[in-house]
């Protein structure tokens, strides 16, 4: 068939020994970024996404016209609970890699819309397995976002992957955690390969609107008040160091271990990784920097933090992940913020900040 064809087209790697990955959640904020890195050094790539209302549908289309389309890149509009529709995708593609981001993303959402976490984070994660693990042949190896909200109330910093996890503090981190179970149980029954990767805040152009510096950006150019918490610090991490972190984890993740015709050579890995910048910068201070950049002061109304799903405090110990694939940060928050508001002032066409009308801002900041 035609589709099946254009397909495994995208999924051919242009180099030698390069990957052929499907990347679900392709065009979201991660999976765009990485999905043009994979095919950047020559690999192949496929995208699929449900382009569901969370926040701006326009902002998901644009990054999977702009970003993907226009370098040959195909993203298919579905979802990773079409049992069907993957089974199909894994019969007509020998995918290598599978990079697993698609998700209900976003702490506070999960107290107005609980089971849309369950749906995609959940079910749609063992979706995602149970066709990689028996529908796929050779199994392809997963690599897939955790987050570094499974450390919940766990109050030693910096994180380490041993640290423990079983303080959530809001459902999203729960099922994120549940996901890190559920990895464990088809990495040792179907001897799946299976990466989890815990990110920290990640930020850059073409981010997501529903996260506090993008957020912060518009309220400050259209003149909003800001609420802040008081002592939040985050481990802002900048997205190429995050897409260079998930390019390495598919790289170590290495070929396919097990196959559903019996041959195995070991016991397939089981592993994750903090990808975090290893250096917290307190939320006031992503405000002055934001200030600065846009050139134009916040209405700022600095609260305690409320018992809403937020940690007060995330910081990354990354040295499993640069011991492994010498994954180091390199991006300071003033640059990539610096970066941000470049993309941000263009994308939105902000000419003339200080007025502070933009209909197409005003339109980007109704998100669910
Ligand atoms: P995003 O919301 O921009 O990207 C997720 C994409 O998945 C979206 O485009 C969405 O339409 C798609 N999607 C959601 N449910 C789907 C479904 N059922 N079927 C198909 N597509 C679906 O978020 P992001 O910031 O790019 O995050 C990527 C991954 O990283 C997510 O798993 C997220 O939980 C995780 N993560 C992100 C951060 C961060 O700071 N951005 C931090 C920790 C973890």
């Amino acid at each position: 068939a035609a589709w099946e064809r254009e397909v495994r087209r995208s999924a051919t790697p242009r180099r030698n020994g390069g990957l052929s990955v499907l990347v679900t959640g392709a065009a979201g904020f991660v999976g765009a970024h990485c999905s043009v890195a994979l095919h950047a050094r020559g690999d192949g790539v496929v995208g699929l996404d449900n382009f569901n209302a969370y926040y701006d549908v326009s902002l998901k289309r644009a990054r999977s016209r702009l970003l993907l389309s226009s370098r040959g890149v195909v993203v298919l509009d579905a979802d990773i609970n079409d049992g069907a529709l993957l089974e199909r995708l894994f019969a007509a593609v020998p995918f290598t890699h599978v990079l697993h981001l698609a998700a209900q993303a976003g702490v506070r959402y999960a107290m107005k819309a609980p089971q849309a976490y369950v749906a995609s984070n959940v079910a749609g994660l063992v979706g995602v397995f149970e066709a990689a693990a028996r529908h796929a042949d050779p199994q392809p190896a997963i690599v897939w976002a955790s987050s570094s909200s499974v450390y919940g109330l766990n109050g030693e910093t910096p994180f380490s992957e041993d640290h423990r996890t079983d303080r959530p503090a809001s459902l999203y981190a729960a099922t994120k955690k549940a996901g890190e179970a559920i990895a464990h149980a088809y990495n040792h029954i179907y001897g799946l390969s299976i990466t989890g990767l815990r990110f920290f805040t990640v930020y850059g152009p073409w981010g997501r609107p529903d996260m506090a510096y993008f957020s912060f950006a518009r309220a400050i150019v259209s003149g909003e008040p800001i609420t802040l918490f008081a002592d939040a610090r985050r481990d802002f991490t900048y997205i190429d160091d995050v897409a260079r972190g998930c390019l390495g984890a598919l790289d170590t993740a290495g070929k396919s271990t097990g196959s559903k015709s019996g041959k195995k050579s070991g016991p397939a890995p089981l592993r994750v990784y903090n990808l975090g910048n290893t250096s917290p910068v307190a939320v006031t201070r992503m405000v002055a920097i934001l200030e600065k950049l846009l050139g134009k002061k916040a209405h700022k109304r600095v609260v305690t933090m409320p018992s809403n799903g937020d940690v007060p405090f995330t910081h990354a110990n990354v040295s499993h992940a640069a011991r492994d694939f010498g994954y180091r940060p390199t991006t300071s928050l003033d640059v990539g913020l610096r970066h941000f508001v470049e993309w941000f002032v263009k994308y939105y066409k902000l000419d003339d900040i200080k007025s502070g009308s933009s209909n197409v801002l005003l339109a980007a900041g109704k998100t669910t």
